[in-house]
């Protein structure tokens, strides 16, 4: 929806000053002068994150205020996470994890997590961050297909994946933070491991093109598929956090992103600490109390959040903002899901700043498309492209289309942080680039003469449900697992808060009835298998579930049907 006011800026002094200019003259190479090391020797991003700021005069300055739900603080300085990620990359080595093996947390928001992503970096394995929301289905999923070697969990959530662990021959190792219990041959307890080994590591350097982080997300078909990251993002995560994030030196930034999403692990993790800046992170629950007694207690200066979590805020009504002085507030940004006009609206009513969409994806490794600081808003539009990137609406045979003409959101290749492999792939990750010369990005927008993008939808099935990328095929897999389903289909509908819910629609085996006991009972079932996220909110029972001659569940035909749309081509419908 097009929103006819345009929300100017008063001139900015820092940061990306000349949007027109910068993008003109831009070249990534500028960029690489930025860091300590990169050279033919090798690079190391943890290096650059931590270790030299805090071999650089900035040892004392804190990397990440921590705070949990029950009010425990906790300060770390860019030395003392310099420090606990040496110890845990000697604990880690000493295991045998080498350059290339894949380390995977399992783990809530704790500073161990912050601490283990840097470790495994020092070492050139690479790390596989989890949602603590996770599920065995969706844990087996991953560790299986990636090999990882070691999993970093707690006791409590390792007890998910007891029943799994048979099905996952490469794994050897679990690490457990605050293990009270008795250890298994296999287990190791953190806090013992790491007080042991010496704070000392020589950090691996290696090449720019090596594996970093691997992150699973959905597409329409098939399991969740492992987008790879090497340590040249590294590029692009500084000068993104910089200049779209606006981060400086003596800001106070919260991402509130879980690293199990990518906005968590880029920009809750490398950019902010690539900039040398003071993160806050809040390891529980959306709370609109909590959030907001954050950013009074930090003095959060920079808040890089989501839709649905502003639209919650936006229900929590403003009486609940004048207890809070929100003042020290300079930069809001959102990311996730389309951001509607009226949030941005809101937010300048009641925190007297705009919020700043800006749009990117687990591949592209870097937002792509933002509204920047010295540009004006148009609420409802994603902003324009980030120096350095090429995006622009095509058709489905890469013609570039004019504006205000709805085609595919394409980006011409080649940027640093874009995915460099899918794990143990290949075909997934040709299918990006099945347009030559572009990286398609599965989603529909497009451009107006302004050259602002907007946002259209997805091309594909694939649900976008409070910023979580949920493939349908995995929800109805784990749905047929249920003892009284025999069939399902799954499609995501509009929902105001969230974008969009899950719907399912299914077939019960003979001897069930429907019922909402039941009902409750298959969305208890979805939430433990495989996500708290990833639950149908809806279930409506039915005969039948319209398929292709082929086999294959026409989710487009549910979609149209629940949504009074037209059903267009029928012609491969099984009668
Ligand atoms: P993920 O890789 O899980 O971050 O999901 C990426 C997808 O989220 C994109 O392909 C879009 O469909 C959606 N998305 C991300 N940012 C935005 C935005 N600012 N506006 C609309 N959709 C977005």
């Amino acid at each position: 929806m097009e929103y006819k006011e345009t929300i100017y800026k008063t001139p900015v002094k820092h940061g990306l000053v000349n949007y027109e200019k910068t993008y003109k003259n831009f070249n990534w190479d500028d960029i690489n002068r930025c860091f300590d090391h990169f050279s033919d020797d090798g690079v190391n991003i943890a290096h650059e994150a931590i270790d030299r700021h805090a071999e650089n005069g900035c040892k004392d300055k804190i990397a990440m205020y921590w705070e949990d739900e029950d009010n425990v603080e906790k300060r770390f300085s860019f030395s003392d996470i310099k420090r606990q990620s040496s110890k845990l990359a000697n604990v880690l080595r000493n295991l045998g994890v080498e350059k290339g093996d894949r380390v995977f947390l399992f783990l809530p928001r704790t500073h161990e997590l912050y601490v283990s992503i840097i470790a495994i970096a020092k070492l050139g394995a690479i790390a596989g961050p989890m949602f603590s929301a996770f599920g065995p289905e969706a844990v087996k999923d991953r560790l299986h297909d990636s090999e990882a070697t070691v999993l970093i969990t707690t006791p409590e959530l390792s007890q998910r994946i007891d029943e799994i662990k048979e099905e996952l021959p490469a794994l050897k190792h679990t690490i457990l933070v605050n293990a009270e219990k008795n250890l298994d041959e296999d287990e190791h307890s953190y806090e013992s491991e790491t007080n042991k080994a010496s704070e000392s590591f020589k950090i691996r350097w290696v090449d720019p093109e090596d594996d970093l982080f691997v992150l699973y997300t959905s597409g329409t078909t098939g399991k969740p598929k492992g987008v790879t990251h090497v340590h040249n993002d590294m590029i692009s995560h500084y000068i993104t956090t910089k200049w779209a994030l606006d981060l400086r030196d003596d800001d106070v930034y919260w991402c509130t992103a879980d690293p199990g999403w990518v906005t968590g692990t880029v920009y809750g993790i490398w950019g902010p600490w690539l900039n040398k800046v003071s993160q806050v992170v809040y390891n529980g629950r959306y709370d609109a109390d909590k959030w907001y007694s954050i950013i009074e207690k930090y003095k959060v200066t920079v808040w890089y959040t989501a839709p649905t979590a502003l639209r919650m805020l936006m229900k929590a009504g403003n009486e609940i903002i004048k207890k809070y002085d929100l003042s020290s507030l300079r930069y809001i940004c959102s990311v996730g899901e389309p951001l509607n006009p009226e949030v941005i609206k809101w937010g300048l009513q009641v925190y007297n700043l705009p919020i700043h969409d800006n749009w990117w994806q687990t591949e592209t490794g870097s937002i792509m498309i933002a509204n920047f600081p010295s540009l004006p808003i148009k609420p409802g539009s994603m902003g324009k492209p980030f120096p350095g990137i090429s995006a622009k609406i095509i058709n489905s045979k890469g013609k570039v289309l004019a504006p205000g003409k709805h085609g595919l959101l394409g980006l011409k290749s080649g940027w640093p942080s874009m995915l460099r492999k899918v794990w143990a792939n290949e075909e997934k990750y040709n299918e990006y680039f099945k347009i030559s010369g572009w990286y398609t990005t599965g989603d529909t927008a497009y451009m107006d003469n302004d050259g602002y993008f907007w946002f259209v939808g997805r091309a594909d099935d694939v649900i976008n449900t409070a910023g979580h990328r949920v493939g349908p095929f995995e929800v109805e897999s784990a749905l047929v697992e249920h003892k009284a389903i025999a069939e399902a289909g799954v499609i995501g509908i509009p929902d105001t808060e969230r974008s969009e819910i899950i719907k399912a629609f299914i077939v019960l085996n003979r001897g069930y009835k429907p019922s909402p006991t039941l009902k409750k009972e298959i969305q208890g079932f979805i939430k433990k298998r495989l996500a708290a996220h990833a639950y149908p909110r809806e279930i409506e029972f039915t005969k039948d579930v319209p398929k292709t001659r082929s086999g294959k569940i026409m989710r487009r035909l549910l979609k149209a049907r629940e949504l009074g749309l037209p059903t267009g081509d029928l012609s491969t419908l099984e009668e």
